[in-house]
């Protein structure tokens, strides 16, 4: 017994979002495999429930993962770690796992969801697989730190103290603390000698020049979306675009958003960067440059406002014409030149804002950065400094695309680190002697 006498714990899974209890159930799993007994698990959650983050996934929806499973969709400044862990427990792996505990699946184009399409179906299942698995949960507790040795020590703000044989971090990262995540994994690691990155918003809105966006403000285009910087494309998407009072929003802007805040030094960007929007493919500007040439005949006496009536809704119409000509709107359309239409083709197929940044953690679906990959196995998860102190999901330094990346990765690291916990033998016994 330890101190305090509180019992000493086989596991102590810290947060209770999709990496940990993944991590959580892939253990008591593994160890009834093993012993046929169950093992003593807690998670300590700060929330009042388990799985709040999960319940926010995918707009309510839940994105679980993808079909489109290529390593470039996860970054990390250890290139290759997110692809051992996803070789370890491979997606489809995970989608029988996740089967297991009574979610099954659906798509829709690549994206993969559960078939009831509701998030909170998904985390209903997590919550009945713990009390299935004899998993107790510590509803808000708040952990404050982490002490190793043997036992570990994990302290809590409320004075409590817990003591476990092995220990998953899986309090996720720093992005959306409404729902928990205060980046509170970053200090207790790098108290520990872990080196962390420090956290950076991706899958969050761009910040731009606002004259035009803000006007538009609400209003949803889809575009071919790219970012360029010193004249090449540095990342494109097509989707959803929604122009707000800050900048840009929406899908294709998301996804491309990571690339942006990667280039951030001390909140300011380190080179130019402008978004382009691309309306029209080039075989409908084809067609629309016949279309606005024939306006100059057929609608010359009409005020060159109405030039895109019916090819765009109104308000972005008029915005791309304001943009494109340095002239009054209310002037006939017949007293536009070639020059001008090719101007407006121009804007059409390269509609620029200038960048200036991302919108905060707070308002990003995750987080860049974390704790360095090089200093946990690529194996267990296990970290390399403190024995028996497990880390997956957000918490460690991988990110994934939008589109089902991160929970995937949440998962397969989880069910890794869990897996490799109740694989390691003990490495204490307790002072009366028993293991
Ligand atoms: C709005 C939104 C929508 C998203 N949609 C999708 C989607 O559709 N598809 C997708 O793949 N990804 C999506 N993501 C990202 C995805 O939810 C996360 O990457 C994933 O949940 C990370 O899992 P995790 O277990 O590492 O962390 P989390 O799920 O964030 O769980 C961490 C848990 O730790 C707890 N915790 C934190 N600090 C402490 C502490 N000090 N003490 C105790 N507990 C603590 C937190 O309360 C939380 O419950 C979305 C994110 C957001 C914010």
């Amino acid at each position: 017994m330890s101190e305090n006498s509180n019992p000493i714990l086989d596991l102590l899974v810290i947060g209770g979002g999709a990496s940990g209890m993944c991590a959580a159930i892939a253990y008591q799993k593994r160890i009834l495999e093993i012993s046929q007994s169950y093992a003593d698990v807690l998670i300590l959650e700060k929330n009042d429930r388990v799985g709040k983050k999960v319940l926010a996934t995918g707009n309510g929806r839940c994105n679980l993962s993808n079909k489109d499973m290529e390593l470039s969709h996860f970054h990390s400044r250890k290139e290759s770690f997110p692809g051992k862990i996803l070789e370890k427990v491979p997606p489809l792996e995970t989608l029988a796992f996740l089967n297991d505990i009574g979610i099954v699946t659906t798509s829709e184009g690549n994206k993969i969801f559960p078939m009831s399409k509701v998030s909170s179906s998904v985390v209903d299942a997590f919550r009945s697989e713990l009390t299935d698995l004899r998993i107790r949960v510590a509803s808000d507790t708040v952990v404050s730190g982490i002490t190793a040795g043997d036992p570990l020590t994990v302290s809590c703000e409320d004075g409590r103290v817990f003591y476990g044989r092995k220990v998953i971090v899986a309090c996720g990262g720093a992005c959306a603390p409404a729902l928990g995540t205060t980046g509170d994994g970053y200090r207790w690691l790098s108290s520990l000698g872990h080196k962390v990155y420090a956290p950076k918003p991706s899958i969050v809105q761009l910040v731009t020049e606002n004259a035009v966006t803000k006007p538009l403000s609400g209003l949803k285009a889809d575009a071919q979306v790219s970012l360029i910087e010193d004249g090449c494309i540095i990342a494109s998407q097509f989707g959803e675009v929604l122009f707000t009072d800050y900048g840009l929003s929406g899908p294709a802007v998301f996804q491309i958003s990571g690339e942006v805040s990667r280039r951030m030094r001390k909140g300011r960007l380190a080179a130019p960067i402008y978004v382009s929007l691309q309306i029209f493919d080039e075989i409908t500007i084809a067609s629309l440059s016949e279309e606005l040439r024939s306006r100059l005949r057929t609608m010359s006496q009409r005020p060159i406002e109405q030039l895109l009536l019916s090819i765009l809704p109104g308000k972005i119409g008029t915005m791309i014409l304001k943009t494109a000509l340095d002239r009054p709107l209310s002037l006939p359309i017949s007293s536009l030149s070639e020059s001008d239409i090719r101007k407006i083709l121009g804007t059409l197929r390269d509609w620029r804002f200038d960048v200036l940044g991302t919108r905060s953690l707070e308002y990003a679906q995750t987080t860049i950065g974390g704790a360095d990959c090089d200093e946990f196995c690529e194996d267990s998860l296990e970290s390399l400094i403190v024995p028996s102190l497990y880390a997956c999901g957000e918490v460690l330094d991988v990110d994934g695309d939008c589109g089902g990346y991160n929970l995937q990765w949440a998962f397969s690291s989880g069910i890794a680190a869990g897996r490799a916990a109740a694989e390691k033998e003990p490495v204490f016994r307790d002072k009366e002697g028993g293991s």
